[in-house]
């Protein structure tokens, strides 16, 4: 994913000048807008698992540019019926989750590479729930795309030196050989930025690829679903007979892929393979209620899918729940 319907200047600007105020504020009498820049994190229990969603941010997104396999008015009316218009805004979600000793993370967000204002939040994230990155002792990258990838690095060093980095095989073959984008046509933005995330934590000694489907830790199996990229990997985390699948990027917009799966776009690798995916991973979790994270639905992108009428599908997100006795 990256940033195609506002001008980052302008956003840039709101950016800025919300923050100059907020310095020179008392919390109490911040402005709901800058609240609502403030840190958001949501954790549940799955087992004996503590499960946290961390927003990296969020970022506009150009429907009519990027969505394929459909029409600008079909898109606006599906938008429509759920109260949305083009552009809307997609969810950077990052998961951590805390498993005695280990300390774990689903993706990193953008880091410093969609340009401020653009993601790059997990940080703060994790301090505010008193992680340091040193603390982090394993990544599981649903894909090597800018939004999963980017938080890796900063300042080109390694964020998270303690890590072992998992993510699959054909994922780093495809996108550390930059003679892949003339071979396909996929753009070389994303293979000149996968030399600055993941290749750094390559270089650095801290990839561990895996191929088809493994056990990566514990009670996390891996498998590998090409298409949206060649090594996107969906990961599914058991305790004590509860489980949850972080399923990465097979769904973008739930307002328009929801109810028309069959709608691709323009960052698959293979749009085919992808829509592929998406209805067989649909059809699965809806047929098996299984609970899923998806880092691109609205925060904290947790929840059930449901099989509608018409091969359609309703997103339900997760129950909320905010007590102490949790
Ligand atoms: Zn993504």
């Amino acid at each position: 994913m990256s940033i195609h319907a506002l001008s980052r200047a302008a956003v840039l600007g709101l950016a800025m000048a919300l923050s100059s105020t907020a310095s020179a504020q008392t919390l109490s009498d911040r402005s709901p807008t800058v609240r609502a820049m403030m840190t958001d994190s949501y954790s549940f229990q799955l087992g004996d698992l503590r499960i946290t969603a961390l927003s990296d941010g969020t970022v506009p997104q150009d429907l009519h540019e990027l969505l394929m396999d459909t029409t600008q008015s079909e898109v606006d009316l599906l938008l429509q019926q759920s109260f949305l218009q083009n552009p809307v805004e997609a969810s950077i979600n990052v998961y951590l989750i805390e498993d005695g000793a280990r300390r774990i993370l689903v993706d990193t967000g953008a880091g410093q590479l969609f340009g401020p204002g653009f993601g790059g939040r997990l940080l703060d994230g994790l301090e505010a729930i008193g992680i340091e990155p040193a603390d982090i002792t394993d990544i599981l990258i649903t894909h090597v795309h800018t939004d999963h990838t980017g938080g890796l690095v900063a300042d080109g060093q390694p964020v998270f030196p303690n890590a072992t980095v998992h993510v699959g095989a054909p994922d780093t073959d495809f996108f550390l050989d930059p003679s892949n984008a003339e071979k396909t046509g996929y753009a070389i933005q994303y293979f000149d930025e996968a030399a600055k995330t993941i290749g750094v934590a390559d270089k650095a000694g801290q990839v561990a690829p895996f191929s088809g489907t493994e056990t990566v830790l514990p009670g996390i199996v891996a498998t590998i679903h090409p298409g949206h990229t060649p090594g996107s990997a969906f990961y599914k985390v058991t305790s004590k007979g509860e489980s949850i699948v972080f399923v990465g990027d097979i769904v973008h917009v739930a307002a328009v892929q929801f109810p028309e799966p069959r709608i691709t776009i323009a960052y698959d690798v293979s749009p085919e393979q992808a829509r592929s995916v998406r209805m067989e991973a649909f059809d699965d979790i809806a047929g098996s209620r299984q609970l899923i994270a998806a880092p691109h639905l609205p925060f904290p992108g947790v929840g059930h899918i449901r099989a509608e009428e018409d091969e359609a599908f309703g997103w339900y997100p997760m129950e909320y729940r905010n007590r102490i006795d949790n």
